[in-house]
């Protein structure tokens, strides 16, 4: 995998990442933001999604109705089809991917259902939205998935010293 290397770095920090992640909480919602939001533009100047894949590969999405009934649309088949060929129910309840990696990743980690893929594909990995302080544990599980997580994770202990 091209990123590699920026997760085996998260990973081998990966204490002093969540105790900054930890004092995370007890800071204002909005400068907490803007860092991430910052750190999440550079890290995406120097990551290809097309060159990584990594989420569509090892992770499934939250498939809600919509995105199920609109997918099940465009590829002309029923709701019910749908989800009886491709989903399943996880422990919390929510229909996420039969198997992985993801059937619609194409070999060139580009996705076959691009234009109307489930939502939250389009916001993964979710470190450019507000209030990142309510997705922290979220956030930090992405480390171990997402390379440019990964390299936000990294410098989140230097910006809160
Ligand atoms: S639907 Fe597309 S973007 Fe979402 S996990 Fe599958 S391949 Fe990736
Ligand atoms: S969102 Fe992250 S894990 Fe997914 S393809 Fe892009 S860099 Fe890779």
């Amino acid at each position: 995998m091209k990123y590699q290397q920026e997760l085996d770095d998260a990973y081998e920090n990966m204490e002093e990442i969540t105790k900054a992640f930890k004092k995370l909480g007890k800071k204002k919602h909005n400068k907490v933001d803007q860092v991430f939001h910052e750190l999440h533009d550079e890290a995406f100047e120097k990551i290809d999604c097309l060159e990584c894949g990594n989420c569509c590969k090892t992770t499934s999405p939250i498939f809600r109705d919509i995105d199920g009934k609109r997918i099940a649309k465009k590829m002309k088949m029923s709701h019910a089809d749908f989800e009886k060929n491709y989903l399943k129910k996880d422990s919390d309840g929510d229909w996420v991917l039969k198997s992985s990696p993801c059937v619609f990743l194409a070999e060139d980690n580009s996705c076959n259902i691009y234009d109307y893929r489930p939502q939250a594909c389009r916001e993964y990995p979710h470190t450019d939205r507000k209030r990142m302080i309510s997705i922290l544990d979220l956030t930090l599980k992405n480390v171990e998935v997402c390379p440019a997580v990964a390299k936000i994770a990294l410098e989140i202990p230097n910006k809160f010293i």
